[in-house]
């Protein structure tokens, strides 16, 4: 799927079971699968990597993912990134 002429990916996180459950946006495609489009998207190692089955559809897609990707906003780096130290 594309926003703004740029490619996305769905991903449906397969451990993410129960009501409420939303498909997050990737940037890129599944052949090459690039950042998620809100922080839930990293839904591994407390937001350090994410794993999902990609282009799954059946769920609907989240809204902050919807919302940022027809907005042109750029996708989000993970939470690990942005709060660890390095030494
Ligand atoms: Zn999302």
């Amino acid at each position: 799927m594309e926003f703004n002429d740029a490619p996305f990916v769905p991903g449906e996180d397969p451990e993410d079971i129960g009501s409420g459950r939303v498909t997050h946006l990737y940037v890129g495609s599944s052949a090459y699968t690039g950042n998620p489009m809100c922080v839930r998207g990293w839904n591994r190692e407390n937001g350090a990597s994410y794993s999902i089955l990609k282009g799954i559809v059946n769920r609907s897609i989240c809204r902050t993912c919807l919302r940022r990707a027809e907005k042109g906003l750029p996708a989000v780096v993970s939470r690990f990134r942005k709060t660890r130290i390095f030494r």
